[in-house]
């Protein structure tokens, strides 16, 4: 987290811990997944195979759920729902944003979109389960555990892409 966008005294007196980072990674999720949901039409819109644009609009209401499931996290740990810029999923999204205007008309669209698309279900891979084993270790059983099924959604959401890529869109790409 950048200090510099908190100008908050009161923050940098205490010294932050493992709760504290949970709580930043769910803010930065809750604000990912409002992002992420946003982004995706513009990749659905974009996207030549039936498969990827079907398995993107599926990813997507899963998202919707996911929020709804932070917001119950939130609430398990007794606090309310707030987003934070997250610097990291903005320059994911960013790129993916610019990547769709470059290859417009491409033939290699698609493997595209699914390059955006993988880099950000890594990000929420990555962030997923690091959250889930701080709430696990916190003692947070029933957080860790609604963790672990959104991260399971962003691992099969993974795994599609991968196979959409290796079936299909690469080799249509090449
Ligand atoms: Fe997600
Ligand atoms: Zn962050
Ligand atoms: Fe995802």
């Amino acid at each position: 987290m950048d200090k510099a966008s908190k100008p908050t005294a009161k923050a940098e007196t205490r010294i932050m811990d493992l709760s504290d980072l949970l709580d930043h990674a769910l803010k930065d999720m809750y604000y990912a997944e409002k992002k992420i949901y946003k982004s995706l039409p513009k990749m659905i819109r974009a996207a030549q195979d039936p498969a990827l644009k079907e398995g993107l609009s599926a990813h997507r209401d899963e998202t919707s759920q996911q929020i709804e499931m932070l917001e119950e996290i939130f609430t398990a740990l007794g606090k309310r729902a707030k987003a934070e810029k997250c610097d990291a999923i903005d320059g994911i999204l960013d790129e993916s944003a610019s990547l769709l205007e470059d290859f417009k008309g491409s033939a290699a669209i698609d493997a595209t979109i699914i390059f955006s698309a993988q880099a950000v279900e890594h990000y929420e891979i990555t962030r997923y389960g690091s959250m889930q084993a701080y709430a696990k270790v916190l003692g947070h059983t029933e957080v860790a555990k609604m963790l672990g099924q959104i991260l399971d959604q962003e691992k099969t959401a993974d795994e599609t892409l991968t196979e959409l890529a290796q079936t299909s869109v690469n080799a249509a790409a090449a």
